[in-house]
């Protein structure tokens, strides 16, 4: 069996053809529900995995909730592919999901489109180079370099297109893959420094409408029912709901009322998220919101999705972590730990079941701005450091020996 070293070495050696496979994808616009731009970066992965043999299923999207923000879409909701290494059925060792987004939040007819090395040759910036294209090459470059030298692990490689708009229609097929799979592993960029996210918070998503009763401000303002007054009172009771001790925040925004100012408003809506660091927590959050429709404050209707539960730190997430950090040690990398607000498709397959790490991507920074940048050297880093973890968790994850007894 070649060793970890040869296939590192590998990888090392395709440095110039991973950016410049970063530069073409990057250069396809795959910003939320572009259907021409997902349909070619979904192809161009289809095309490279299935020379390895690998095999696709397809999952069938769900619709959206319209009263999310941005709302609904009339295309039918895009689909998730599922790419399975050759034999994934027959084969024995750990079913390992690698899960990756194809969207970016970069629309395909704005100024920010393709990918610009800067001048030191250390960094290059473009829309999705951090979040997540190159974490996608990562992957690929690291399931090639495996075939290449003839290791067998056992992976699936997943495909949504929705993520940065809450996996509202990929949702049920992580789900439904994440109880078929042992360990999951998505490859969101790195947390500054090269950190793994060994802890999230969890998301909802809610709005708020109040309906009042119009008038005309100046001759009956009395026989109004001003819903702009009432969602400020609403919003005022929302705000208590945060607890910045217990790491639970409740953020407005953005929120529309009112046609004109001698009308009185008859229609008031808000947004908002919520975070928070358990179950509990959001048990306790969506209780408030709905209580708020009996509150005595009349017209007002909750909708809520707490669709990204928390991800906790659990001691089958802290074994893979350990033996991701091994693996970077013996690369010379390190990989530091930490807790993140942010959340990522790694709240959904870990709240079916399947412990997941979800940081595994690339470093960079700058995510969904115009100056979202990757540090070149770490797609070939954590191309390596993903070659030599998936490698580890195949010998050693089925067999319970833990990476402290190693
Ligand atoms: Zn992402």
């Amino acid at each position: 069996m070649p060793s970890t070293d040869s296939i590192v070495d590998r990888i090392g050696a395709r440095r110039a053809e991973m950016v410049e496979d970063l530069r073409r994808c990057v250069a396809i616009p795959t910003g939320h529900d572009h259907r021409p731009g997902l349909d070619e970066q979904r192809d161009f992965f289809a095309r490279r995995l299935s020379a390895l043999g690998a095999t696709s299923t397809d999952h069938a999207g769900q619709k959206r909730p319209t009263w999310l923000l941005g709302g609904g879409s009339d295309l039918a909701p895009p689909h998730t592919v599922v790419h399975r290494c050759a034999g994934f059925d027959e084969m024995e060792g750990p079913r390992v999901l690698i899960a990756g987004h194809l969207d970016t939040v970069f629309p395909p007819d704005g100024p920010f489109r393709e990918m610009e090395i800067q001048p030191d040759g250390a960094i290059a910036i473009g829309p999705g180079v951090v979040d997540m294209k190159g974490g996608l090459l990562v992957a690929l470059y690291a399931l090639e370099a495996l075939h290449e030298a003839g290791v067998r692990v056992r992976w699936s490689f997943s495909f949504n297109s929705d993520e940065e708009t809450g996996t509202y229609c990929s949702e049920e097929a992580l789900i439904a893959e994440a109880k078929r799979h042992d360990v999951g592993i998505a490859l969101e960029p790195a947390l500054p420094g090269g950190a793994l996210a060994i802890a999230r918070k969890g998301s909802g998503q809610f709005k708020v409408e109040v309906t009042g009763k119009s008038a005309h401000a100046g001759r009956e303002f009395e026989k109004g029912v001003n819903a702009v007054y009432a969602m400020a009172r609403t919003l005022t009771a929302i705000e208590g709901f945060s607890d910045l001790e217990r790491g639970v925040t409740v953020n407005i925004g953005p929120i529309k009322g009112g046609t004109a100012t001698n009308v009185v408003p008859d229609f008031c809506e808000a947004w908002g998220n919520a975070r928070f660091p358990d179950q509990e927590a959001a048990e306790s959050l969506e209780q408030k919101l709905i209580a708020l429709e009996r509150q005595g404050i009349p017209g007002v209707k909750v909708h809520r999705s707490f669709n990204r539960p928390a991800k906790p730190e659990t001691p089958e997430v802290r074994r893979l972590a350990m033996l991701a950090r091994e693996e970077a040690e013996r690369l010379g990398q390190t990989l530091p730990f930490e807790f993140t607000g942010g959340v990522c498709d790694g709240n959904v397959l870990q709240a079916a079941g399947l412990p997941t790490i979800d940081t595994m991507g690339v470093r960079g920074g700058g995510l969904h701005t115009h100056d979202e940048w990757v540090e070149l050297d770490s797609l070939t880093e954590r191309a390596a450091l993903l070659a030599a973890t998936l490698i580890r968790i195949h010998d050693d994850w089925g067999t319970g020996g833990s990476a402290e007894s190693r």
